[in-house]
């Protein structure tokens, strides 16, 4: 007797498909996951098409050991730029705070962020699964209402050819940040905090060769606001704080973002600008993560701000420990393991995704000169010491939050 047969009989036979709400990483990543452990699996997605997300560009070390288990990081690394350090500067001095994640090497096999927009991972997930006949992905459905009923999910679906039923045990929602499923279930975030507004442009210039000391990604202090820089390939991604009291469409107009770039880079030429988006973000949280048959994960389950680049990593790291309880209650275990599912994540997320994100965001967003500096020596104690700094990299590399997530109850 072989675990694969006996996986096989088990799917097939006794379960009907899990369904899995929204084609995102987290979604994908799910289905990956059940898919390689022998179930059926039908992701619901309501764009026709993959999109060219252009939102997460930052994997970090956690997430690509995750990945790597599944034969999916080596192919995204291919993809991307690795980025052995970045740091902290500050705009036209020589200040830099610059972190190594060389030393936290003996805690990951990945010891870099790799810098790759979210849709390779989204691609490359999708050429894996499509090779698996377990799987099944349905562009053009999506999801307008369920019914979330004491042993299974029923869902009613929009497609093109007209309204449609599907149910399923489980269903796991990972249909983003304006979930349907979460509306459709009354339910709302809390631990709210105030919304935050950025720009994100793509550029076709060589910074590298404009700004002294400039790394792979950098964080950076202007004299009364804040700007990342990061390559990707040959490219580089600019993003900062527009204007409060510029409407998002003026401040996001080839106009306004020309004259942004020029008052910090002055160029003789217009900047190549290749790609902009604009995004505002109300962090916040589910009460649970568990509602009957559904299960949230990613940007349905909790939203933060991009800062730290947690959102992406952290919804994979959710889907990770979700399929790990979900997998013995398909083999028959209690569902209250799905409830310790939902503790353990949403712990993570509150205090450890949510309160990395919003302390990056309070660095960055700070302007008052006395609390710049206070942020700057601490940055240099971590820098200076190498005890702190691999306490810092392991936190934000997301490798002590799933640590930790094993102790929670
Ligand atoms: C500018 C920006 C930069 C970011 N940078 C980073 C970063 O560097 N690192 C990081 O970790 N995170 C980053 N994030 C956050 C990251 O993009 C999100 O956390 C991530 O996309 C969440 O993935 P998800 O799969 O949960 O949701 P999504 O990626 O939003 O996917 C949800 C999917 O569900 C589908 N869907 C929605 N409703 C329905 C429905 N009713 N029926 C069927 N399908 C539906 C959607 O079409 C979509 O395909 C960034 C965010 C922004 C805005």
């Amino acid at each position: 007797m072989t675990l694969s047969v006996k996986s096989e009989n088990r799917t097939i036979q006794r379960h009907p498909p899990i369904v899995i709400a929204g084609a995102g990483p987290v979604g994908l990543y799910a289905a990956v996951l059940l898919v390689n452990a022998g179930h059926r699996v039908i992701v619901l997605e309501k764009n026709h098409d993959l999109p060219l997300d252009m939102r997460a560009s930052t994997f970090h070390p956690s997430t690509l050991d995750l990945l790597g288990a599944c034969g999916l990081a080596d192919p995204l690394i291919f993809r991307g730029s690795i980025m052995q350090g970045w740091q902290y500067m500050i705009h036209g001095t020589k200040n830099h705070a610059v972190f190594d994640l060389e030393c936290i090497r003996d805690a990951t096999d990945h010891p870099f962020r790799l810098i790759c927009e979210q849709y390779h991972f989204s691609n490359l997930a999708v050429e894996q699964l499509v090779r698996n006949p377990l799987f099944e992905i349905r562009f053009g459905h999506e999801i307008v209402s369920l019914e979330n009923r004491q042993d299974r999910a029923l869902l009613r679906l929009q497609t093109s050819t007209g309204e449609q039923e599907i149910e399923t045990p489980w269903l796991i929602a990972a249909d983003g940040g304006h979930s349907t499923v979460r509306g459709q279930l009354g339910l709302s975030f809390e631990h709210q905090s105030p919304p935050v507004t950025s720009i994100s442009l793509v550029l076709n210039h060589p910074f590298e060769n404009d700004v002294p000391g400039i790394l792979g990604v950098n964080f950076v202090w202007t004299q009364n606001g804040f700007y990342s820089l990061r390559q990707i390939r040959d490219l580089w991604r600019f993003s900062y704080q527009p204007d409060p009291d510029l409407p998002i469409g003026e401040a996001v107009s080839e106009a306004a973002t020309q004259s942004y770039l020029q008052a910090l880079f002055p160029s003789l030429e217009p900047y190549e600008i290749q790609h902009r988006l604009h995004y505002t973000i109300q962090p916040g949280c589910l009460s649970s993560f568990r509602q009957g048959r559904v299960l949230f994960a990613g940007d349905a389950a909790h939203l933060e701000s991009p800062a730290g680049g947690l959102g992406m990593n952290s919804g994979m790291h959710d889907a990770h420990c979700l399929v790990e309880h979900l997998l013995p209650v398909l083999d028959g275990a209690d569902d209250d393991l799905l409830d310790r599912y939902s503790r353990r994540r949403r712990t993570i997320a509150i205090e450890e995704v949510q309160r990395l994100s919003a302390r990056e965001e309070r660095w960055r967003r700070e302007t008052s000169p006395v609390k710049r500096a206070a942020i700057w020596q601490e940055l240099l104690e971590i820098v200076s010491d190498d005890a702190k700094t691999r306490e810092f990299l392991l936190d934000l590399s997301l490798i002590r939050s799933r640590q930790r997530e094993a102790d929670i109850d």
